[in-house]
């Protein structure tokens, strides 16, 4: 099978089909231009490729990859590129065209009275963002990349981001999708329906699929009224113990107005501190733990205060909060805003880390942290643990730095057992070893390993149904089918 691909994508008359598909704007060959497209967020992933290919619209997208059906072509679809997990990446072998959704950028059609907008997959979150807030709405997917991700990569990967405890992720605001099939029949569900119970609901398979059942190209997203108040607040909590607690209080005396709750240890704010110009501590004393916590609702500013005040006082005199500061004005809370979202970046630039992207049920959280801090302080002295993320999800960004003097295969041997260590952890807390940054190549094998086997092969069943000649990014999701 990869010999065929190789050997058809060389051959000029792929490329050559591909480019009659697409225009000459529509085909990037040059080494150095395809250079961003094979080489993933983090740096981590480098692929190669014969041929990025850029359509511009659905049916170029359906053509392309009709050629590359015929020929046993590979193609690893390809959004902002902001994937944690290398999904995006080809595989280095050189055989597999790289589909960019990036010139698919339009924004088809806003309606506010159904609180829907549709968008072609190409559409930067952040632009989609705009788009419903110029309708006076709002589309509450946020993440730290929302400049550079796109919503078909969103959809793709069912993204979270930080307002998942009141919105859902990235599967919970698709209402339909658009979606080439691998063959190259396009599947049009682009309906704007809140109820719709025909038959199986097909958009939920491609959601989360990373490329491998079929090409995103547009979707229909909810919308939502336009918060006008909005409140944004640090604590410093004594542990997380006391910052689950404090979730609970404040949804209890504030309700749904909760819309982020995100965890921060010291050592994170340490490395924001010092990593990323123009942050400063934002309390007057140190503290170990805290939480950044937004609330914002759609009438006015002073009931959010009110309600908000008073349970904040209340679980102060609990002894759940030590300090607190409230944001006075926007750029206030942007640049709390910004502490938080500067982790990665901050710890990027500390060095390599172990990265662990989990979920666990919200009241086992504090119990985690404890068993996971001791297991690996205990069977690796000297990590540095940063742990921080979407505490209200339950998912925690459970990160680490191992000791310095690592390197090579001692640095592999401790990657693999520090990675087997936490998520044994993990799912003996009933968690998940993936919770929004997906599979992609980098945990191919805990998917293999922590799956049951009714699972990964019903997994697989869809997949050669959809998908019969694996020819939607392989070698990614599934474990043992092309190397790295
Ligand atoms: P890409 O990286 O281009 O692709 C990701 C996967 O989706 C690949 O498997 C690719 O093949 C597939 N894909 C892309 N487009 C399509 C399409 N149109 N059709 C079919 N398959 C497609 N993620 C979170 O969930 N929450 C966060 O809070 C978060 N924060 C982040 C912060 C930073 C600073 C960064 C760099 C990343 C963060 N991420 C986060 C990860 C990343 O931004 C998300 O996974 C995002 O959804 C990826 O979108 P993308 O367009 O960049 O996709
Ligand atoms: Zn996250």
């Amino acid at each position: 099978m990869a010999k065929t691909i190789r050997s058809g994508i060389h051959a000029l008359p792929v490329l050559d089909r591909i480019r009659a598909a697409v225009g000459p704007q529509g085909l990037i060959t040059d080494a150095h231009d395809v250079e961003s497209y094979v080489v993933d967020w983090r740096g981590y992933y480098r692929g190669a490729t014969p041929a990025v290919v850029r359509p511009a619209g659905t049916e170029e997208v359906a053509a392309v990859v009709k050629i590359c059906a015929e020929t046993g072509t590979a193609i690893v679809p390809q959004g902002g590129n902001t994937g944690m997990c290398g999904g995006a990446t080809p595989s280095p072998a050189g055989d597999q065209v790289v589909l960019s959704l990036a010139r698919m950028n339009r924004i088809l059609e806003v309606d506010a009275l159904n609180n829907t907008i549709t968008a072609q997959a190409g559409c930067i979150l952040a632009n989609v963002q705009q788009a419903a807030a110029a309708a006076d709405r709002l589309f509450p997917l946020s993440l730290g990349a929302e400049g550079s991700c796109q919503i078909g990569g969103n959809l793709a990967t069912n993204a979270g981001g930080v307002n998942v405890l009141r919105y859902g992720n990235a599967r919970d605001l698709a209402l339909g999708l658009e979606v080439v099939l691998p063959d190259g029949r396009v599947w049009n569900g682009l309906r704007g329906l809140r109820k719709d119970n025909t038959g199986y609901d097909l958009k939920h398979v491609f959601i989360g699929s990373e490329g491998t059942l079929g090409v995103i190209t547009a979707a229909v997203l909810k919308l939502f009224p336009r918060p006008g108040a909005q409140l944004t607040a640090l604590f410093a909590v004594p542990d997380p113990a006391a910052a689950v607690t404090l979730l609970a209080r404040l949804r209890g005396g504030c309700g749904e107005r909760v819309s982020a709750f995100e965890l921060i240890s010291r050592l994170c704010l340490d490395l924001v501190l010092e990593h990323i110009p123009g942050t400063r501590e934002p309390l007057p004393q140190t503290h170990p733990w805290y939480v950044l916590a937004e609330l914002a609702d759609t009438a006015g500013a002073a009931s959010l205060r009110g309600d908000f005040e008073r349970t904040v006082t209340g679980a102060t005199d609990e002894a759940l909060v030590r300090d607190a500061v409230v944001a006075e004005s926007t750029a206030q809370a942007q640049s709390l805003w910004r502490m938080r979202e500067a982790i990665p970046e901050a710890s990027r630039a500390e060095g390599p880390l172990y990265r662990h992207d989990i979920s666990i049920p919200v009241s086992r959280i504090p119990d985690f942290i404890t068993a996971a801090d001791g297991a690996l302080e205990r069977g690796f002295p000297g990590v540095r643990v940063i742990c921080f993320g979407h505490l209200g999800d339950g998912n925690l960004h459970y990160n680490m730095f191992a000791p310095d003097r690592l390197h090579g295969d001692a640095a592999a041997r401790t990657a693999a057992g520090v990675n087997r260590t936490v998520y044994d952890i993990v799912l003996r807390h009933g968690g998940s070893f993936s919770a929004e940054h997906g599979i992609g190549q980098a945990k191919r094998g805990e998917l293999a390993y922590y799956k049951s086997a009714v699972e990964l092969e019903t997994m697989r069943a869809l997949k050669r149904t959809f998908d019969p000649r694996n020819i939607m990014n392989p070698g990614k999701v599934f474990p043992g089918e092309t190397p790295e």
